[in-house]
């Protein structure tokens, strides 16, 4: 996915940043520089919570994504004897393309939808989050 990909790269930035203030302010500590590691304490501890908020909040984001997306079906229909057949959507699919042929008297079936299947439960649960 494209957004979360880029939301993660500034996380791990974060995080790393945070690691790298935390080991300076373990050095500066016992260097004596009480202040500096004291700030760099704190840097690295807001970075840390940030981060980790963040990437829990991505991974919500991305399974919430995943559960939203009903998916794309394709149904081929025989001319012939009418026998119907809807499977998950193929790349390279397009209405009255000739598909597979027919399960029944073997002549040549059309693909005469391709649509996205909607399941009501999930409209009424997207209603209620909004
Ligand atoms: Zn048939």
């Amino acid at each position: 996915m494209r957004i979360p990909s880029i939301v993660l790269l500034i996380i791990f930035i974060t995080l790393a940043l945070s690691l790298i203030a935390l080991v300076a302010a373990v050095s500066f500590f016992s260097a004596g520089d009480q202040v500096i590691a004291g700030y760099l304490l704190l840097v690295g501890a807001v970075g840390l919570i940030f981060s980790s908020y963040m990437l829990y909040q991505t991974r919500r984001r991305i399974s919430a994504l995943k559960i939203e997306v009903p998916p794309i079906l394709t149904t081929i229909e025989c001319k012939k004897c009418g026998f119907k057949n809807v499977r998950e959507f193929q790349r390279g699919d397009y209405i009255f393309k000739e598909g597979e042929p027919c399960q029944k008297c073997n002549d040549k079936m059309l693909i005469t939808a391709i649509y996205r299947e909607v399941r009501n439960k999930d409209k009424e649960k997207e209603r209620s989050r909004f």
